[in-house]
């Protein structure tokens, strides 16, 4: 064997580490050789940038819906971004330990989500009809393990971890590595036993986080986050902010509020006392089953005109009608009164009804319910104590003293002046209306923008939901049992490589940050069979590796320099070295170093190369 200096982990048959733990397959690897095909042309399948360059590249191929196989070289970026993950969070002073992913219904049955994980969750039987599933995240587990191991309040607080393999019938696997249905997640669990111990532990995870992207060098905003099918409460998310992630957020343009837009909360105006306002009169509005029909209409018409102002959408409330389904199959109307001039976020709605999931209220469902008059529904008829019985649930906007044009629930006729807490009271409030850029921050009342994000990772102050479910309790200093309270805390590895790609591509191919790069130098010979490139290449390349650098040599005979060139861009590795016509020139032989991030090039002369590369490289 070779050896290399102060090396920490050992060699092993697949691959070995440098000085600081990079992943390197043992040996310079051979273009050659290697296992390794790069496309010409973009994948029919891949709608993203990264998902469209691991695969071009030859770091990745799909394998099924939603999952991937890894070649050689996605296989070391993968490894150096597990290892970058695990010091981080050994540093934190968590400890990792490790679940299967095939675990048996009862646990998951005892919290609710063997049902309320809804269609996400694969499920499946073993020979004697034993229900199973593959575990999506891992709180029952964690919290049965700390149940069995851990027995007084003398071994908490507690942090543990695993870098495991999740599944998830994801409705839209999409993006290559962004959503897969089989992933890697780096997943944490605090135990505490009282709330300033779940504070301090939560503020470990997201300090630890912090270290993590930013050592990732991955932009991210850290935003409030809702907690979902989790249960909990305090949550944030660490979101990279790029257009091709499917999570929105609004960030405050002067204070620094950010949040998802699921868990923006709608200042809720002032209520105006409703003695001495004008009293709600129905109006003929024929043919206006839409709001800019309507508005139209009633600026249009003298009797229905604002006195001093054109109406707006804005002084609309337009009710849509979903129906719920709950995990354990039943269905149920919501009616939602929102502002005309907004419409319904699914996602927001999502977030609000989880674990139920909405979906589109028929003509086969207008039909069981007559006293819903398809575009002119007005609250009239909605909420529990009224004819139709449906729940409803307004915006926050529509306070008390608010009026409104709203459907007078016959066809062709809308009331005007209809005030929420005199004419009308709905069954609560729902935060489901679209944010949108320029709204008013709930912190301090100034603009807002608006931006998609890529959500990285997510930290939860669960509390004792699970802990609860599960029977988990520790005997305190005075030998009483007592209910430990925890946190959750996911990183998605898969997802982070791929928004790693996203954030470091240009037109030509991948741009590794030198840490996850799967080599330090990309030597490209360009040059005849029978020049002075081949031994020079071939010598710089065994230099680099005796000096404790990871090398991928473009040894390939057949193809052209342009092809070799080609393919180094599409790699990404960080440093490109061309051993070309310079190294002819025996006055003064040469190499060109590329900086493959800023294009730079530079020509080095050949004795200095190895004592340039290596210092570039640390
Ligand atoms: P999303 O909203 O994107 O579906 P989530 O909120 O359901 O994600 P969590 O349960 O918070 O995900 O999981 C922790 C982390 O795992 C996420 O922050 C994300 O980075 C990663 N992750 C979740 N789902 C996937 C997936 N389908 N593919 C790849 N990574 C994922
Ligand atoms: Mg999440």
């Amino acid at each position: 064997g070779r050896c290399r200096q102060g090396s920490a982990a050992g060699d092993t048959a697949t691959g070995a580490a440098d000085r600081a733990g990079r992943q390197y397959s043992a040996g310079v690897l051979r273009m050659s050789t290697l296992f390794l095909k790069t496309l010409r042309d973009d994948p029919a399948d891949a709608e993203v940038a990264s998902h469209r360059l691991l695969v071009r590249a030859g770091y990745i191929r799909r394998a099924a819906p939603g999952g991937f196989s890894w070649l050689p070289l996605g296989w070391l970026v993968y490894r150096n971004l597990e290892r970058i993950v695990r010091e981080e969070m050994d540093a934190a002073g968590f400890q990792e330990v490790h679940f299967p992913a095939l675990l048996p219904r009862e646990p998951y049955e005892a919290t609710g989500r063997w049902t309320e994980y809804g269609d996400n969750l694969f499920r499946l039987q073993d020979r004697k009809g034993a229900d199973f599933l593959l575990a999506p995240t891992h709180e029952e587990m964690f919290t049965l393990l700390v149940k069995d191991v851990v027995g007084s309040y003398k071994d908490l607080p507690l942090s543990i971890y695993q870098i495991q393999t999740k599944y998830r019938d994801e409705a839209r696997p999409r993006a290559g590595l962004l959503r897969g249905r089989e992933f890697v997640m780096k997943d944490s669990y605090s135990f505490d036993l009282d709330e300033s111990g779940l504070q301090a532990s939560y503020d470990a995870h997201r300090a630890a986080y912090i270290s993590l992207f930013d050592r990732l060098d991955l932009p991210y905003v850290i935003v409030s986050a809702m907690s979902g099918a989790m249960g909990g409460s305090a949550s944030e998310e660490f979101l990279a902010p790029m257009d091709v992630g499917e999570d929105t957020f609004i960030r405050c343009t002067s204070c620094d509020y950010a949040a998802n837009v699921e868990a923006v909360e709608t200042p809720v105006p002032a209520a105006i006392a409703v003695d001495g306002l004008a009293p709600a009169v129905v109006h003929d509005t024929p043919d206006t089953p839409t709001i800019a029909t309507l508005v139209d209409f009633v600026n249009g018409a003298a009797e229905t005109r604002h006195p001093t102002r054109d109406w707006t959408a804005a002084d609309t409330l337009k009710n849509i009608v979903v129906k719920l389904r709950h995990p354990d199959g039943t269905v149920e109307p919501l009616a939602i009164g929102l502002p005309g001039d907004r419409e319904v976020d699914m996602k927001r709605l999502e977030a609000q009804v989880a674990p139920a999931e909405p979906e589109p209220f028929g003509d086969d469902d207008f039909a069981t319910y007559p006293s819903l008059v398809k575009g002119y529904i007005g609250p009239g008829v909605l909420g529990a104590d009224n004819t139709s019985g449906i729940r409803y649930l307004v915006d926050p906007r529509v306070a008390e003293g608010t009026a409104w044009i709203t459907g007078a629930d016959r066809a062709g006729n809308h009331v005007i002046n209809l005030v929420a807490g005199r004419d009308f009271a709905a069954d609560g409030t729902i935060e489901a209306a679209e944010i949108r850029d320029g709204d008013v921050c709930p912190e301090c009342g100034s603009p807002v923008e608006i931006a998609r994000g890529i959500e990285i990772g997510h930290i939860f102050q669960l509390g004792r939901k699970y802990a609860e479910a599960l029977g988990l309790t520790v005997q305190d200093e005075h030998g009483k049992p007592v209910v430990p309270t925890m946190g959750s805390y996911g990183v998605g590895v898969t997802r982070c490589l791929a928004a790693i790609a996203e954030a470091g591509h240009d037109d030509l191919g991948l741009v590794w940050p030198r840490e996850v790069a799967p080599a330090d130098v990309h030597v490209v010979i360009a040059g005849k069979a029978d020049g002075p490139q081949i031994p020079a290449g071939e010598q710089l390349a065994a230099e680099l590796e005796a000096a404790g650098l990871r090398v991928l040599l473009d040894d390939r005979y057949g193809p052209s320099p342009g092809v070799k060139f080609k393919d180094a861009e599409l790699i990404g590795i960080p440093t490109i070295a061309i051993v070309g016509r310079g190294v002819a020139d025996d006055a003064n032989p040469t190499i060109e170093v590329k900086d493959r991030a800023t294009g730079e090039r530079q020509d080095v002369h050949l004795t200095d190369a190895v004592a340039h590369l290596t210092t570039i490289s640390h």
